[in-house]
């Protein structure tokens, strides 16, 4: 009878995420038309029908959380031409060395590499103001916009580097939830995840931190060096296993649920939501899709084969207006 009652417990979780309308979440803002993790790119991911905004989160020297897709400024601010000198010994300028004025002070624009490209060549061109925002100033955004437009998009922020900031003295982890906890949102109940790609990190936030508020462990590939967790050891039974000790989900990249070759699921989803995790997996670019698929095949595969329960993109309006379509489709009028 106790087995039947775990069985069914399984059952119940799994039919339960596959029956919930999976979430759209903006990954950096609508970073497919502006420029990433500014507030005009969270004001448009808001207009075009995101569920989550995502907030990724690096801190300044005088320990404010900004939303900044990486620890550098080179690649998305004019860092180098205001404060030439400013970089370290690498070459490269870090938020955690300017304060948030001088932060302030920066032009944000579109991705670059290193050597100036556009990473994306066909995204935002313009050279408009764009400005470094902070979590506070994000988080107050969305919650205006909730309030007026009578919605309730939820926040994502992600925890980025937070070894690399212990190295410099700084914790990361600590004065993000505090943050979280004077805005009411340590909170597994409201609308927020917080995800971070160094699991020696997710269980310190939920154990020796106390974070009440819902957990996603990002799982990477060993060589990019992201971390020091083992990612091939995560994706195991038993890493699914103990991850779903302390997180509520995860985030893989896409590879990693579906093999594009043999055109097979790798299992990564079920056997995750065997053990009642959710998986949101990164990211859906219709400017990087894979070699010979369609946007409309792929969101196929992750939304109706792998039965995924949220997805990053970058284009939040082509996921919404597919999952609005298959919805349609559904419940003919
Ligand atoms: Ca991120």
């Amino acid at each position: 009878m106790q087995k039947y009652l775990i069985s069914l417990g399984f059952s119940l979780l799994i039919v339960g995420s596959a029956l919930a309308k999976p979430l759209v979440i903006a990954h950096r803002g609508a970073s497919g038309y502006l420029p990433e993790h500014t507030l005009e790119a969270v004001t448009l991911a808001f207009a075009l029908g995101a569920d989550f905004i995502e907030q990724d989160l690096v801190l300044t020297k005088d320990l404010v959380p900004v939303v900044l897709h990486d620890i550098h400024l080179d690649t998305v601010t004019n860092v180098a031409e205001l404060y030439p000198n400013r970089k370290r010994d690498d070459g490269r300028y870090y938020a955690l060395d300017f304060t948030l004025a001088e932060l302030k002070t920066l032009r944000v624009h579109e991705r670059r590499e290193l050597n100036g490209q556009q990473v994306f060549a066909s995204r935002f061109q313009g050279n408009a103001d764009f400005k470094i925002a902070t979590f506070a100033e994000e988080l107050e955004l969305i919650a205006q916009l909730n309030r007026q437009f009578k919605r309730n998009v939820g926040y994502y922020p992600e925890i980025k580097s937070p070894k690399w900031h212990r190295d410099q003295g700084v914790d990361i982890s600590a004065i993000v939830l505090n943050i979280l906890r004077d805005y009411q949102l340590d909170d597994a109940e409201k609308a927020i995840f917080v995800q971070c790609f160094d699991f020696a990190e997710t269980k310190r936030l939920r154990s020796e931190l106390g974070a009440k508020v819902k957990l996603i462990q990002l799982i990477g590939e060993n060589d990019w060096l992201e971390s020091g967790t083992d990612y091939n050891q995560l994706q195991t039974p038993a890493g699914l296993s103990e991850l779903a000790e302390y997180v509520q989900g995860i985030g893989p990249w896409l590879p990693q649920i579906f093999d594009i070759t043999t055109q097979q699921a790798t299992g990564l989803v079920a056997n995750a939501h065997q053990r009642g995790l959710a998986v949101h997996p990164y990211t859906f670019r219709l400017d990087a899709l894979p070699e010979g698929i369609t946007s409309e095949q792929m969101l196929r595969i992750v939304f109706e084969q792998l039965i995924i329960d949220g997805l990053f993109t970058d284009f939040t309006d082509t996921v919404v207006d597919y999952l609005g379509d298959k919805q349609t489709q559904k419940n003919p009028e």
